[in-house]
């Protein structure tokens, strides 16, 4: 199956075999393979073999399958490594934390006190805010 590519891209590079990777599964629109900077031991990522950079432009069906492929990777880090909890984490642009702009999600095993800094603590939010925010999005839907 044809999908766009970026020569220059790292992922494009594995889904192509011009660098190496420990696979863990491919499929027609998606590959799964760990991540070589792991917050854990088991961090993987599911991504799609498409170049596409972001939630906004990779096509549903797509998305669809890469997060059928983050779901099985899930489930064998739960059976394999039985960890405390697993965090399912997929960032769009720079300021989101995205370094490699092709679409993937990272599946992280977490332990209890690890030192994984994705989480924030909640407080209330403005009201009038939250309703002003959620009409801008419901008319952009
Ligand atoms: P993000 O910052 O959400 O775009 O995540 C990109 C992830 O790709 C990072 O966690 C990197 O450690 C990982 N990464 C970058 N290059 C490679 C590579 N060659 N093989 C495996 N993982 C990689
Ligand atoms: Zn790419």
């Amino acid at each position: 199956m044809s999908h766009p590519t970026d020569a220059d891209c790292v992922f494009c590079k594995i889904v192509a075999g011009k660098l190496p990777c420990f696979k863990l599964l491919e499929d027609e629109t998606t590959i799964a393979f760990m991540d070589i900077n792991p917050v854990n031991p088991g961090h993987a990522l599911a991504v799609a073999k498409g170049h596409w950079p972001t939630v906004d432009v990779i096509p549903p069906d797509v998305l669809a399958n890469v997060a059928r492929t983050a779901q099985r990777v899930a489930k064998a880090t739960v059976r394999a490594l039985a960890p405390a909890g697993v965090n399912l984490v997929q960032a769009n642009g720079p300021a989101a934390g995205q370094s490699v702009p092709h679409l993937h999600i990272h599946i992280m095993p977490r332990r209890a006190g690890d030192d994984v800094s994705l989480n924030w603590t909640p407080a209330p939010g403005d009201m009038k805010e939250i309703e002003a925010v959620a009409g801008k999005l419901k008319a952009a839907l």
